[in-house]
């Protein structure tokens, strides 16, 4: 476990870091209505590397109104589907020309491996933004034959629900933002996007490429700030018509509140406490490499972290082990250096609410396997962690804690009944995993578990094509695929007495 230095970033990414940052609204690029800044820290080394304005409601009021004017006026309610379609095919592949330089800033920015960065939040932004430009020109209604007795020709169009508010976390800054703003440029929508205070940069740095691009102005605005001024602000505007929010769901709760008002569409992603189940069948090779990246992926800062851990006891020592090994194996350090496989968690903050949830597991009676130290005294590095002995009322067990931390437990019933309830048992029901070589065990175990993704001898699992989203309290609505269209048009429906 090295914690180095690290290379320095590219020219570009300095140069980028260095400049003078504004939000961007109505294709301008504004300082805050008042005044204030917020600093933009490396947690690989916990010092400034930036400063944005801290957007307030006025700015918030601005950008809407600039949204409004354009969804309402300007060029971009006229284009046809197609025009609009390869406006967003361009920003995919303005993408993918400063590629590196997007994984370097999200990696500076949330310390995140630069290769991880690169391969997959870029990748799959890129990838994302030119499946949903093809979407653009399939947006379509249905002929309908009314039951009525009188003549009538009916149908249905899908039109763009019309200016959008996204809030977005830090976890995969670009990335979060791609998810939303992809689908709603492609519906037709204008959008004011508030990135996560703790990484605003990548998002500042696509409104570059979406002004070179050549969108009209105000159809992508960006208000970096706080997320109970900006976001709550966004949340609550009256000339808001649709909010999609993905965070916690504390503040997702609180999203629906403000949005009450008008009324406001509203679409959540939120966090979750996936399972993982190891049955005694499974290849050990392929449930070890699932269940090790399920939680310490992104420093297990993934709404679909694999974070509890149910292993049949029959292969438990073994998986167990394996556990351990990869833990200490995986290279922890700067994002910035190739090599790393594990950075820093986001902020001291969260460095401090994981090592909270560590303490309390050990309080309330778990064992840490491995891991639960910090790592060298500057950043916010934490070792993988594995925690045993964790029963079912454990905090450990019940919360998001949102970082490398799994609860490993055997089960011992070859019954699927005890382990499927086991697996139900949480509030929320984001994703979930299995690994077996049944396949019928594996597609009836897939229907029982509650949860909006489940992957058979895989864990993440996310595609552009594949409908993304939660049961419960992970969320409302489903991401990626036509689904994503769906959360950003309304249906009207037009009958012609004939
Ligand atoms: P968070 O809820 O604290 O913040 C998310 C965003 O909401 C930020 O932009 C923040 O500024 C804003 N915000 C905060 N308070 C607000 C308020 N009162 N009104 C409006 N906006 C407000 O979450 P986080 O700590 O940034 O991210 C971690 C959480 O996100 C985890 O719970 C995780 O599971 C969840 N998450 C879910 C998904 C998913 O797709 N389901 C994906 C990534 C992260």
């Amino acid at each position: 476990i090295i914690v180095a230095e690290g290379p320095a970033p590219s020219a570009a990414t300095a140069a980028f870091l260095a400049a003078d940052h504004r939000l961007f609204i109505g294709g301008r690029w504004v300082e805050a209505a008042e005044g204030g800044q917020l600093d933009v820290e490396n947690p690989a080394t916990g010092e400034i590397v930036a400063r944005v304005p801290a957007g307030t409601a006025a700015d918030i009021d601005a950008a809407v109104a600039a949204a409004r004017q354009a969804f309402d006026h300007g060029p971009w309610s006229r284009m046809t589907p197609s025009e609009r379609g390869r406006l967003v095919w361009k920003l995919a592949d303005l993408l993918e020309t400063h590629a590196d330089e997007f994984a370097e800033i999200d990696s500076i920015d949330n310390g995140k491996p630069v290769t991880d960065a690169r391969a997959v939040d870029v990748a799959f932004s890129c990838e994302l933004l030119r499946y949903m430009a093809g979407w653009s020109t399939k947006i379509h209604g249905q002929t309908i034959a009314l039951s009525s007795s009188a003549p009538f020709h009916a149908y249905t169009l899908r039109e763009p629900v019309g200016v959008v508010g996204q809030i977005v976390p830090w976890n995969f800054p670009l990335m979060m933002a791609v998810w939303k703003v992809a689908p709603a440029l492609a519906a037709g929508c204008t959008i004011v996007l508030k990135p996560a205070e703790q990484t605003p940069l990548s998002a500042l740095r696509l409104a570059q490429l979406v002004e070179e691009v050549g969108f009209p102005a105000g159809v992508f605005n960006v208000v970096t700030g706080l997320g109970e001024t900006a976001g709550a602000a966004l949340a609550a505007h009256p000339d808001v018509d649709k909010v999609a929010f993905t965070g916690s769901t504390e503040v997702g709760k609180l999203i629906l509140g403000s949005a009450r008002g008008n009324l406001k569409k509203v679409s959540l992603e939120l966090g979750g406490k996936s399972p993982v189940i190891v049955f005694p069948d499974a290849d050990l090779d392929v449930a070890l490499a699932g269940a090790a990246s399920a939680i310490f992926y992104n420093m297990g800062q993934c709404c679909t972290a694999g974070s509890r851990l149910y292993i049949h006891r029959k292969v438990y020592d073994r998986l167990m082990a394996g556990m351990a090994a990869e833990a200490a194996r995986l290279p922890v350090g700067v994002g910035l250096d190739p090599a790393t496989r594990i950075g820093p968690l986001v902020s001291a903050e969260q460095l401090a609410r994981v090592f909270g949830y560590i303490e309390a597991g050990q309080r309330e009676g778990a064992t840490v396997l491995t891991g639960g130290r910090r790592i060298g005294d500057r950043g916010f590095f934490l070792e993988p962690t594995v925690l045993t002995g964790t029963t079912p009322g454990m905090s450990v067990v019940r919360e998001e804690i949102f970082g490398p931390v799994v609860c490993a437990m055997p089960f011992d019933d070859d019954d699927i009944d005890a382990i499927v309830a086991e697996a139900n048992s949480s509030i929320y029901g984001l994703a979930a995993s299995l690994y077996t070589r049944d396949l019928s065990k594996a597609h009836t175990v897939a229907r029982r578990l509650k949860a909006g993704t489940i992957g058979v001898n895989v864990h993440h699992v996310v595609d552009v094509a594949l409908p993304f989203g939660g049961f419960k309290q992970s969320g409302w609505g489903r991401e990626m695929g036509y689904a994503a269209i769906e959360l950003y048009t309304e249906t009207k429906s037009i009958a012609v007495a004939l």
